[in-house]
């Protein structure tokens, strides 16, 4: 017998050396072996007969005797063939492994071996080649590799598929099933149609004879959503074992927010709020009053206002006599939002001092600002990652707000929490997150949604675009920039280092600088210094460039209500969800604008247009977000950076099956209740393996 924390070297079909290298990249012990779930299942039930067999059609499993066997020799050196002829009922065939001699010592004459493969046509007729094999009188009877509903694997190290299912087969016989211990209760399993963990990890791995091949494709089973709504289950318990903590324990600052001040902030707003807006600064303004520290998520489409409800909280804390800061991703952002504080400021009576921090200022002017915020002369710090570095000290910092909240990691959000005493954290995002997995990734944060945009706005006209349409593209664009607007036009950077992309974004600035010679065309990419790039946006935004040429850096947060027409080259090389940011940045005037979806030649019809099509059709970054992940998967959308998403392995089918995980979470949730269950969840959370603490661990930082 073996036990669920038994290191994987005494396996048999590991060993100390493959143990070793298996250790080292996170997979340790038995437990984390059961959790390598299969990527895929092949269906192996069936058999076919040799004479069944044509070339070109599916991989088959057949039932056979060996009746010869041999390692034919070849010229090349370090090339081997191993050739054996078989047989069933129906007649005769023949199978070809190459470079695997070690064959001889498994297939003699006489055996009995189920082989799955897709046979073809080679120069000595059809044969098998390399199929999945087993010998049947080895495994007691029970087919392993064939006859069943296989798990197919990615490689565990050195480990082929193969040699997993093996060694996991071998596991899952000889495992002490108490040792796995037990995660979900057997009422909260029974309630919601579940397995105990043994047998969902069991059926998981190898099915029954009775699974829904179709089921398992969409990790639909039993098994699978048993191990899925797991997952989910333990996650929130932890999440809201640490939002309960943070309530209980950690004493925060209670703000007070008199009337008087509530009328000055109305006074100095430049427009009025929208409803949405009034009921997420009534949310934030519950939480800056209550003694515990703000933890709250605002989320809101591109263009809904977020930033002048932080500006207002901010404010708050100010006239509280704490400090603030407000971090930004890029140096424009940075500058911009504090123009809009600024603004904000001279038309009221508050009084205070704001320091904007980034990465290129001069070294005296750095040293004032520093000076500035130890002393708690300057109350607001608008900044760039800057604001995280070691030397930034506030005297006295009440309220962190973080704009583009996918921008930083966890851990920065910490980081920058740690300059204060438990201060208010609010965390912005415009990444339109379905609510299902808000929930799931943020369970320790509040959320606050802005779903509504400001009055006014014209819906973007898109359209989708291609080479052919090109000068009727730049006619219209003439056009527009005729009437003093202004344009991006978007190119993809593949990826940030590669030359040849670059090269293309520099030609393209240069051809459309030919093609509208009465207009200044301007360029900002990703590989110039931050210092020239804010350069090139700050003429964009003062006007004095007509079309500017960039690739995704002005993806985030920036806003020129002037500009109204967006043209995106390649589309199709985006996700949904960043052409719907990209496209965020036009629209923001009363004036209609425009987004054109150009669509590279050698993709100009089929999916890549069906796929942006759906840009053509709606403007709801919800819906967007949601098709997004239905096509690409969690990871493309959200990018994996942050609280190891990609860790969570069955998020994309836990998406698909809302009612799960609202289940799973109604059940954790259900349980922190009390205090009889809170000790409870604390103790399975302690007794859980090291792989799931890992896993907690991050999801608790921050
Ligand atoms: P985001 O949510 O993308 O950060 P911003 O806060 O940058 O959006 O707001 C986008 C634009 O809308 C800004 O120019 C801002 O001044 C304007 N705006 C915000 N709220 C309102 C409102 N209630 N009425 C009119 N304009 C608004
Ligand atoms: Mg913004």
């Amino acid at each position: 017998m073996i036990s669920a924390d038994t290191p994987l070297r005494f396996l048999k079909g590991v060993g100390p050396r493959r143990g070793e290298a298996l250790a080292a990249a996170g997979c340790a012990t038995v437990e984390d072996l059961l959790y390598v779930l299969p990527f895929r299942y092949e269906d192996r039930r069936s058999f076919t007969r040799l004479a069944d067999l044509v070339a070109g059609m599916a991989p088959a499993t057949l039932a056979v005797r060996v009746v010869e066997a041999r390692l034919v020799r070849t010229r090349r050196v370090g090339f081997t063939i191993f050739e054996a002829a078989v047989a069933d009922a129906s007649g005769e065939g023949r199978v070809v492994w190459y470079n695997q001699p070690y064959l001889a010592r498994v297939f003699a004459a006489g055996r009995h071996a189920v082989l799955f493969g897709a046979p073809s046509l080679g120069r000595r007729g059809l044969a098998l080649e390399n199929p999945d094999y087993e010998i049947l009188d080895e495994d007691d009877g029970e087919g392993i590799h064939t006859g069943r509903i296989v798990p197919v694997y990615r490689k565990l190290g050195e480990l082929t598929s193969r040699r997993v299912r093996s060694v996991m087969f071998g596991a899952l016989a000889e495992l002490e099933p108490s040792s796995l211990g037990v995660t979900l209760s057997a009422e909260v399993a029974c309630r919601n149609g579940l397995y105990d963990r043994l047998r969902a990890l069991r059926e998981a791995h190898f099915p029954p004879a009775t699974a829904d091949p179709a089921e398992l494709e969409i990790g639909r089973t039993p098994a699978q959503r048993t191990l899925a709504f797991e997952e989910v289950y333990l996650l929130q318990l932890a999440l809201a074992l640490r939002r309960d903590g943070a309530r209980r324990q950690a004493r925060g600052i209670a703000y007070e927010v008199p009337d008087a001040l509530r009328t000055e902030l109305a006074r100095m707003l430049p427009f009025r709020l929208t409803e949405a807006q009034k009921r997420v600064v009534r949310e934030i303004g519950t939480d800056l009053r209550a003694p515990h520290p703000m933890n709250r998520l605002l989320q809101g489409d591109v263009g809904s206002g977020k930033t002048v409800v932080a500006l207002l909280a901010l404010l708050v804390a100010v006239e509280n006599g704490y400090q603030g800061a407000f971090l930004a991703p890029t140096e424009i952002l940075a500058e911009q939002h504090y123009t809009n504080l600024r603004r904000m400021l001279d038309s009221g009576s508050i009084d205070c001092r704001v320091a904007l921090l980034h990465g290129s200022l001069r070294a005296a002017e750095r040293r004032r600002v520093l000076a500035d915020l130890a002393t708690g002369h300057g109350r607001i710090a608008v900044g760039t990652h800057a604001l995280f570095e070691t030397a930034v000290d506030f005297r006295r910092l009440g309220l962190v707000v973080i704009d583009e909240q996918h921008r930083f990691g966890v851990l920065q959000r910490a980081a920058i929490a740690a300059k204060g005493k438990r201060p208010d954290v609010l965390v912005m995002t415009a990444t339109p997150i379905p609510r299902s997995l808000a929930l799931t990734l943020y369970g320790d944060l509040d959320l606050s949604v802005i779903d509504e945009l400001p009055p006014g706005r014209t819906p973007v006209r898109t359209v989708v675009r291609t080479e052919d349409d090109r000068r009727r593209v730049y006619d219209r664009l003439r056009l527009e920039l005729g009437r003093g607007r202004q344009a991006y036009v978007v190119v993809p950077l593949v990826e940030e280092t590669e030359r040849s992309d670059l090269k293309a974004a520099i030609a393209h600035a240069a051809e459309l600088g030919r093609v509208l010679p009465e207009f200044r065309v301007g360029l900002v990419h990703g590989r110039m210094k931050a210092v020239e790039r804010d350069a090139g946006m700050r003429e964009f935004r003062e006007g004095r460039v007509a079309v500017l040429v960039a690739t995704t850096v002005i993806e985030v947060g920036v806003d020129v209500p002037n500009a109204t027409v967006m043209i995106i080259e390649h589309a199709e090389r985006f996700g949904l969800s960043q052409l719907h940011q990209l496209r965020g940045r036009v629209g923001r005037g009363s004036e209609r604008s425009h987004c054109v979806l150009m669509v590279g030649e050698e993709q100009g019809g089929g999916a890549a247009r069906e796929r942006l099509a759906i840009m053509e059709r709606t403007t709801d970054g919800f819906r967007i977000a949601e098709k997004d992940l239905d096509l690409r998967g969690p990871g493309a959308v959200f990018g994996t950076q942050q609280h190891g998403l990609s860790d969570l392995r069955f998020l994309a089918q836990v998406l698909r099956d809302p009612a799960l995980l609202e289940a799973a979470r109604a059940e954790a949730q259900a349980l922190v209740k009390s205090d009889a269950g809170r000790a409870e969840a604390e103790r399975l959370l302690e007794t859980l393996g090291g792989r799931w603490r890992k896993r907690l661990d991050l999801a608790r930082v921050g």
